[in-house]
Formats: structure tokens, sequence, C-alpha cells
């Protein structure tokens, strides 16, 4: 497996591959990787001829009181994982190369960035679509793999390379779950042990929610099923979000009459302070008999 370092280096790798007609899939992410991250890599090494993984923790997505400082690494881990998978090759930036002094431009997807987490992390989604972008350029990808995990980063991503005419087929991956229905997530590793244990609770909670509205076709009713479960843990400090969503635009349909909503599928998505972390987590649901 190549590792680079250097932004130059990884682009001019990339340049000569796309120039012999080779595609490449990429899998951007922050590492300390997990079954979830593997999950993404596999899927680009069976649909691509060179696979690209690039670990980097990027400051400008986290607000000043957030958790860059202790947010988990384990690079040598991480490269053991990404070799054995048969990954080709791992960009590692480090700040300094990809915010040199005098950085000054960055990119919005205005309408969905203020939503959801946005409300919570003012400048993240900010930060996550100016450093895909320059990801993009750097390494040059046919297809770029996102986990819905984080639906609402999808969503942005999705809609950044459809208006700016991006050459890029974004491929959205499936949530991988631990065996009690936790999503798996880097920041699992904040959790004491008996927080760890009620930490399925989101995904309890959207199923139970999930069930309220295929029986009663209310969306107001399924959000009252959610936030109902959600409130019965000791370790919620703080429920951020929780309601039924538009997957298309994020708006909240808690008050909106089913017969009126013309889509096949809705998100439940939810957003906890838990314990010592903040969890996220989102269902995709069908509409009772849209096809
Ligand atoms: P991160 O390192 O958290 O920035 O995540 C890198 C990529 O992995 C993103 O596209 C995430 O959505 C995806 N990802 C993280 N956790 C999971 C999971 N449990 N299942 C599927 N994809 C995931």
């Amino acid at each position: 497996m190549k590792v680079f370092n250097d932004v130059l280096d990884m682009q001019s790798y990339s340049k000569g591959l796309r120039l012999k007609g080779k595609t490449i899939g990429f899998v951007p992410t922050m590492g300390a990787l997990h079954e979830g991250h593997l999950s993404l890599v596999k899927r680009s090494l069976e649909e691509n001829d060179i696979t690209v993984v690039s670990i980097f923790v990027n400051p400008i997505q986290f607000g000043p009181q957030e958790d860059l400082d202790r947010y988990p690494r384990d690079l040598e881990g991480d490269r053991k994982k990404l070799e054995s998978l048969g990954v080709d090759a791992l960009f590692l930036p480090t700040p300094e190369k990809m915010y040199p002094e005098g950085f000054k431009t960055y990119v919005t997807v205005e309408g969905l960035s203020e939503k959801l987490c946005g409300a919570f992390r003012p400048g993240h989604f900010r930060g996550v679509t100016t450093v895909v972008l320059k990801l993009f350029n750097i390494v040059k990808p046919t297809r770029a793999y996102f986990g819905l995990k984080d639906f609402q980063q999808t969503l942005i991503i999705k809609t950044m390379v459809r208006d700016l005419n991006l050459d890029i087929e974004i491929v959205p991956c499936p949530t991988v779950r631990e065996p009690d229905g936790l999503a798996m997530s880097s920041r699992n590793s904040y959790l004491s042990e008996d927080e760890r244990r009620g930490a399925n609770l989101i995904y309890l909670a959207m199923k139970e929610a999930e069930k309220t509205l295929m029986e009663s076709m209310s969306f107001s009713r399924a959000v009252e099923t959610l936030n109902e479960h959600l409130r019965k843990s000791p370790h919620v400090r703080e429920i951020q979000y929780a309601s039924l969503y538009d997957p298309e635009t994020l708006e909240d349909l808690r008050d909106v009459d089913v017969k009126i909503y013309g889509k096949k599928e809705a998100v439940f998505a939810v957003a906890l302070l838990y314990g010592k972390a903040r969890l996220i987590d989102n269902l995709i649901v069908k509409i009772g008999g849209r096809e």
C-alpha cells in the first residue's frame, strides 16, 4: 500500500492512473477505523481498479468546544486494516498541508447545512464540504463512498456534487451496526461500560417509532413514540433533535399529514448528548404501500 503525506504526490499518483483509464474509488475518513468504515472500503475495492482511503481529522469541521483534541486516533491499527484488505493508497495529509497560511476559500451547501446537526454545530458542514471538495480535487476519484450513518452529510455531499457539476459518482452505503443495534462510530469509545450498554436506545426507539408509524399512519404519533423512548434513559443529557424528516429537503414532518406527503420514504433522525458522547443515528422508512 502506498502512503502519501503530500498533496502534490497524491495528486500526481491519481492523475497518472486516470490517464491510464483506471477507475479510482475513494473513501474519506477521520480514522480510528471500524467495520462501518471497512464496509465502504470493501465496496470500493469491488467496484474500482484502484482504492484510495484518506485519514484526516479535519480541524475546520470542529467547533471550539468540540472534541478535536481528544478525537480517537490509531494510525498504526488503521494502516494494518487497510493493508490487509488490499487498499492501494492511503492519503494522510497534515492540517498545515491542507490549510496553509493564506487559505481563504470555503464551500457551503445552503439550506441543508443549517438543519439538524448544523443547528447544533454551526460551521460544521461548511468544514465538511470544503475538505471533501479539496480531497476530491486531490484524489480525483471516479466514485466516492459515504455512509448513511451520516445521512445529512451524505445528502449534502450529493447536493454539492450535483450543483458544482463534479464528475464523481457518490455511493451511499448502509449503516453497519453492533449486534445490539448501536451504529458503529469512532466516538463510541468515549462511552463508559454502563453508557455503552444502554447506547442502542436510539436504534430501539427508531424501530418502535417505525412500528407506530406503520400502525397509525401518523407522523406526529410516530415522533411522539420516538421521543418517549429516548426520554427513558438516565444517560440522555439532551435530545438535540429527534423527528421524522423528508430525506431530500430535511423538512420536519411531525406536523405533516401522511396523506398529503407524496413521497415513498421518510427518515427518522436523532442526535443526543448521551453520557460522554454525542450520538447520531437515523433510519430510512418506507411509507406504507407506496411504490
Ligand atoms: P468518519 O471517519 O466518522 O468521518 O466516517 C467516514 C465515513 O465512514 C463516512 O462516510 C461515514 O458516514 C462512514 N461511516 C461511519 N460509521 C459508519 C457505519 N457505522 N456504517 C457505515 N458507514 C459509516
